[in-house]
């Protein structure tokens, strides 16, 4: 980046909201995906005047513009690929209201998942979409993601509480979509188009987010199974139940003695599988709730192995789930966490399917994820370092993917396509979707300066 281009950012954002030295570019390198790429600067924009100034400015330059929240993301998204600018938004990280009457949040991209947790239930309110990151990632990566979490089974995912965005285009075009209605049919839904969008159409700088009444109260169990099938089987039984638990999350064998390695006591130790299971309402509905869950369980083979006695042992049990994928990173010198979406009926097949794979290519497979709603993440314990195990890790990826797609399934739950998974995106999509995809990338961004080389499998007019 020449030195004139430098002083015209560094205009906009301060000398002190731009980042050029090689260590400190380093930081960026790197997503929780574990791939590399270094930007040529990193800007700190705070407001969104500075924002549409910077993409007026990288148009002008033909510059790559990355956004990026906490780099928590798991599909490569905010790697600069192409080098140019990343949007760092830290310094847009205000909770700009809360509004009780209207139960809705208005907030900067920057803000972490868990302060706006925080902020509702001071409030009485609830925002539910939880990724088990939520101490570090923002609401910028989650819109940008359409970020799930263990709640999506009763309460959904991000999309389902986006009300409104201001995002800007390529070329510092303001656009304003949806507001503060919760029911909201003028024109095409815009918002939703943004949301899930993985920083490729537009940057968000600020979102309109609807809450909830918390609910009044809640049971939280530990179910153990001697096998994992045993536990998908229980799983896919609660949809014919009548029971909505609020989170169901299924660990297999090797996620609980990784993280029984170093939070000693939290899960089952030598079970075959767990299942974290939440119920929520009123204490009477709760209660008939767990109840029904805990037959289920029985049915499929199970045990009850701990009913929270209260919100301390709760959070003991959450603070145990959450620390599955960095439990698994320690297991192995790499580990390639993926995320395949089934029909919740066909969770036991593709946990069938994972064990098949593992087996047939020699390697361990861990399994997790939010199987109330089919979202697993199938983690293969591997070490870059080693080519015969990568040659058999990448085969053992194109086939899990193959043997979700075939049973209706999908290549992303959550995590999103960004550059880990923008080879296979064809083999999921009819490809008419895909060429409209492609048609609306063209029409927000032609110039292809946002996010380049994420989601697709190969640049546009290619
Ligand atoms: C241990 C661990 C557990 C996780 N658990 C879950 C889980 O349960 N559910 C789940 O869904 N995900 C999970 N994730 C993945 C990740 O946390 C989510 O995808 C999260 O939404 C990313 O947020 P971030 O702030 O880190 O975004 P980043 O990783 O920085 O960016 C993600 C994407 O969002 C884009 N982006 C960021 N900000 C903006 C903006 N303002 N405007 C436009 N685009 C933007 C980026 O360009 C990129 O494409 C987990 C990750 C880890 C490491």
């Amino acid at each position: 980046m020449n030195r004139k281009l430098r002083r015209r950012i560094e205009k906009i954002v301060g000398r002190d909201g731009c980042e050029t030295a090689p260590e400190d570019l380093a930081c960026y390198r790197y997503d929780a995906a574990d791939e590399a790429a270094v930007p040529d600067m990193v800007v700190h924009p705070q407001g969104s005047d500075q924002v549409a100034a910077l993409l007026e400015l990288a148009s002008e330059a033909g510059l790559a513009v990355v956004p990026r929240g906490a780099g928590t993301g798991l599909s490569g998204g905010s790697l600069a690929l192409e080098g140019g600018l990343v949007l760092a938004f830290d310094r847009m990280n205000r909770i700009l209201e809360i509004d009780t009457g209207d139960m809705l949040a208005v907030v900067e991209p920057g803000v972490v998942n868990r302060e706006l947790r925080r902020a509702a239930s001071a409030s009485g309110l609830f925002y539910p979409p939880d990724p088990s990151s939520l101490n570090v990632c923002t609401l910028g990566g989650n819109v940008a993601e359409n970020a799930g979490g263990p709640y999506g089974t009763k309460y959904g995912v991000t999309g389902d509480y986006v009300l409104g965005l201001e995002a800007f285009l390529a070329g510092g075009r303001r656009l304003e979509t949806g507001g503060r209605n919760r029911r909201d049919v003028a024109g095409y839904d815009l918002t939703s188009l943004l949301v899930g969008s993985e920083g490729t159409l537009a940057v968000v700088t600020r979102i309109t987010l609807k809450l909830l009444p918390a609910p009044r109260s809640r049971r939280t169990a530990l179910f153990s199974f001697s096998d994992v099938r045993a536990a998908a089987d229980a799983v896919s039984a609660l949809p014919g139940s009548g029971v909505v638990p609020a989170a169901a999350e299924l660990m297999d064998a090797t996620c609980i003695d990784c993280v029984e390695k170093y939070r000693f006591g939290l899960l089952p130790a030598g079970a075959g599988a767990a299942l974290l299971v939440e119920v929520d309402g009123d204490e009477r509905s709760a209660d008939s709730q767990l109840a029904l869950v805990r037959e289920l369980c029985r049915e499929a083979g199970g045990n009850m192995f701990r009913e929270a006695a209260g919100e301390d042992e709760a959070e003991a049990a959450w603070e145990a789930r959450r620390a599955v994928s960095p439990a698994l990173g320690r297991a192995a010198p790499d580990k390639i966490g993926e995320d395949v979406s089934v029909p919740p009926s066909q969770v036991a097949s593709m946990v069938g399917e994972v064990r098949e794979i593992a087996a047939r290519h020699g390697l361990t497979i861990a399994v997790f994820g939010h199987a109330a709603d089919g979202n697993l993440h199938p983690n293969i314990l591997t070490d870059r370092r080693d080519p015969d195990l990568m040659r058999r890790t990448e085969a053992a990826v194109a086939e899990l993917f193959a043997a979700a797609v075939e049973m209706g399934g999908t290549l992303s739950g959550e995590h999103g396509i960004g550059t880990t998974k923008a080879r296979f995106l064809e083999t999921a999509l009819q490809d008419e979707a895909l060429a409209t995809m492609r048609a609306i990338k063209q029409s927000f961004d032609p110039e292809g300066i946002l996010n380049p080389g994420k989601m697709f499998p190969s640049p546009l007019g290619a």
